[in-house]
């Protein structure tokens, strides 16, 4: 699916250059030179390591490091003991990986916590081939309680299940270090949340034994080798709402480096900075989004696109009634650009209750999850996907039922014809035949018909 996102955006004319690391191969500079926008979507790549005494320790590694050597196929197995500090769903996708990984051990070795990867790298005995594999003791410690983690409540049920322990409502304070530097354990107390500032709580202090610690408590963009100058000082991007970097003209930002979010969020931002640019690029002045901003259907452009766009509007004689006149565009907008189609506007008397097909979930056990890579969640298939999206009403927009066509008694609504049809352009409606009756409007399933009162 990406890899077809990715080509239909080439194909559109936009030309990439790979393996090129703005800032320090090209410089913001020379960028600004040779380009009239510049959109900054960096993300945030580096994770914050543990504010405590002793988190340089070489085998005390960051949530992201941790993921991203699994994910490039450099970490096959995790030391026996593995605490990972966090919270939220970064923190969960290591935890989860860590039980799924295992540690390997020589069976003439049993206690030999051997473990290769690029980021732990204090031993890399290649055991994971030779040895044999058993589940890691993997701790998550969260400062809020389990109710109040950040991460999806499936996915923490999921790593429960799974064999995770999840200390909650508990804190950092130190990592404790042997002779050579390597991390031995973890030093917590419990703590109370002051906001989002944690104190700790005298007398509770305890010790976690662990082989690895993970710092998964955040992320932030790695404004280094150049690009400095974008820094806010916290490691992210400030922007305007229209996504304009502060104090930059044609610097935009959107993503992860502005906030760390969802990548649907990433998405949305994207959208809007795109449009804030073709602004900026035909100069013209930037007016303020509305509360809900989404993109809607846009019957003009449809229209357009269709080459049927309206006349100009020209005012002449009486301008009372513009039901035939050609400028004007009639009973075709999007109604839910406007206000939200509440379930009573649509008339489902033709359409059956059809249940929502949900994606099966594969509950993992602690006894199964050593080696179990197979998705948690099973997606739709093609088939399934289909059926699901024809449960949709198209609120406030007309699917194309006939409805309003076959019950209207005046035989005033009526098909557009063909070559003045398009999407969101398929049924008229003759105001010299209508006697405002309503029954199109109530027999209207998605809403889209509805009548004023002549106010
Ligand atoms: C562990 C983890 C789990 C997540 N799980 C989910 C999830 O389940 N659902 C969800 O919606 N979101 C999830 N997210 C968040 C999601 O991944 C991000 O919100 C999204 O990827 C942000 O998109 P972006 O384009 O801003 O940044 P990114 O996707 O991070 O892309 C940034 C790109 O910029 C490139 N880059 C960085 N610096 C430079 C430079 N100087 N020059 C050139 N290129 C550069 C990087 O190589 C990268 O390709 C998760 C994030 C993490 C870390
Ligand atoms: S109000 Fe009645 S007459 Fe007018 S278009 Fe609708 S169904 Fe037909
Ligand atoms: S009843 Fe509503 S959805 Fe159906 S064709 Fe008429 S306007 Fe469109």
């Amino acid at each position: 699916m990406l890899q077809g996102e990715i080509q239909r955006i080439i194909d559109m004319g936009v030309v990439t250059r790979l393996n090129t690391r703005v800032g320090k191969d090209v410089s913001v500079e020379e960028l600004e030179k040779q380009f009239d926008a510049v959109l900054w979507t960096v993300g945030c790549k580096a994770g914050r390591p543990l504010p405590v005494p002793g988190a340089d320790a070489p085998n005390c590694i960051t949530g992201v490091d941790f993921l991203s050597d699994f994910n490039q196929k450099q970490l096959h197995t995790v030391p026996k003991r593995v605490v990972v500090v966090g919270g939220g769903d970064t923190s969960i996708d290591v935890a989860s990986v860590a039980r799924r990984l295992g540690y390997s051990f020589i069976p003439s070795a049993p206690d030999d916590n051997a473990s290769e990867g690029a980021q732990i790298g204090y031993v890399a005995h290649d055991v994971a081939a030779l040895g044999v594999r058993e589940g890691a003791k993997v701790t998550l410690t969260s400062l809020f309680s389990v109710e109040k983690m950040t991460a999806a409540k499936h996915e923490i049920d999921d790593a429960l299940r799974e064999g995770v322990d999840i200390q909650s409502g508990v804190m950092p304070l130190e990592v404790i270090r042997d002779a050579s530097g390597k991390a031995t354990a973890l030093k917590m107390c419990q703590c109370k949340m002051d906001g989002m500032r944690p104190i700790p709580i005298e007398g509770t202090e305890y010790v976690i034994e662990t082989d690895l610690v993970v710092s998964a408590i955040g992320q932030y963009g790695d404004l280094t080798q150049g690009l400095e100058g974008l820094n806010n000082g916290r490691g992210f991007i400030d922007t305007d709402a229209f996504y304009q970097v502060k104090g930059r003209k044609g610097h935009f930002a959107a993503g992860d480096i502005i906030r760390p979010h969802l990548l649907t969020t990433a998405i949305g931002q994207a959208s809007i900075a795109a449009d804030s640019i073709d602004h900026y690029l035909k100069h013209d002045q930037l007016v303020k989004r509305p509360k809900v901003d989404v993109h809607h259907f846009n019957l003009l452009a449809k229209l357009k696109e269709a080459h049927l766009e309206p006349e100009p509007f020209k005012a002449v004689g009486d301008m009372r009634g513009t039901s035939s006149a050609k400028f004007a565009v009639h009973n075709y907008e999007d109604r839910s650009a406007m206000e939200v189609i509440a379930p009573v506007a649509l008339f489902l008397g033709h359409f059956g209750f059809t249940p929502r097909l949900h994606r099966q979930s594969i509950h993992v056990t602690a006894e199964e999850v050593l080696g179990h890579f197979s998705e948690r969640m099973v997606g739709l298939n093609p088939e399934e996907a289909i059926t699901e999206a024809k449960r949709c009403m198209s609120c406030g927009m007309c699917f194309e039922c006939d409805n309003c066509v076959v019950f209207c008694p005046q035989a005033a609504v009526v098909r557009t014809p063909k070559k003045e049809a398009t999407t969101g352009r398929y049924v008229y409606t003759d105001y010299g035949r209508c006697i405002g009756c309503h029954i199109c409007a109530d027999v209207c399933p998605t809403g889209y018909i509805n009548m004023g009162m002549g106010e």
